[in-house]
C-alpha cells in the first residue's frame, strides 16, 4: 500500500535523521537513562521542564531503528506540550501500539506512522520505550515539583 510505503521512508528518515538529537546542558535539566530489555535500544532522554511546560526534550541512543524513529517522534510530538498533554499521547500511542487502533486524534503527529509495529509483537517495546522514559520522568514531576538530577 502506498501510506505503508510512506510510513517506512519516514521511520527511515527519522531513524538517519533523529530530531532533537543531543544533551540538554541546563543546571535545571533532568536526565533518564532507558533500557528496552527486549532488543537492548539503549536512551537518554533529557528534558527542560518549566511551569509544567515540555520546554525543551532531546535525546541519545543506540538502537535499532524502530526505537531511535519512536523517540525522534516522540520529542517531536511532545516539544512545547503540558505535562497533561505529554501523558494524554503516552496513553495514545501506547494503545496504538498493543490493541492497532489508530487514534482519530491528529496529536500524535508522524508517531501515527508506527502504528504497523502492532503486527511486530516482539517490536512492541522497541516503539514504547522512548514513550516510557517520557512517562516515567512525567511521574516523577506529579510526586514531586523539583525532581532531581538523578531519577
Ligand atoms: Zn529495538
Amino acid at each position: 500500500m502506498k501510506m505503508d510505503e510512506l510510513y517506512k521512508q519516514l521511520i527511515i528518515d527519522h531513524y538517519r535523521h533523529p530530531r532533537n538529537y543531543g544533551e540538554i546542558n541546563d543546571m535545571s535539566s533532568i536526565r533518564l537513562f532507558y533500557k528496552n530489555p527486549t532488543c537492548g535500544d539503549t536512551i537518554v532522554l533529557y528534558l527542560l521542564v518549566d511551569q509544567g511546560q515540555i520546554h525543551d526534550i532531546k535525546f541519545e541512543g543506540d538502537g535499532c531503528s524502530i526505537s531511535m524513529a519512536s523517540c525522534s517522534m516522540m520529542t517531536s510530538a511532545v516539544k512545547g506540550r503540558s505535562l497533561e498533554e505529554a501523558e494524554n499521547l503516552t496513553r495514545l500511542f501506547s494503545s496504538m501500539i498493543t490493541i492497532g487502533i489508530s487514534p482519530e486524534d491528529e496529536a500524535l503527529e508522524e508517531s501515527l506512522s508506527l502504528l504497523g509495529v502492532h503486527s511486530l509483537r516482539a517490536r512492541h517495546n522497541c516503539a514504547l520505550m522512548g514513550w516510557q522514559a517520557l512517562r516515567k520522568v512525567i511521574n516523577q514531576y506529579k510526586n514531586d515539583d523539583s525532581p532531581t538530577q538523578q531519577i
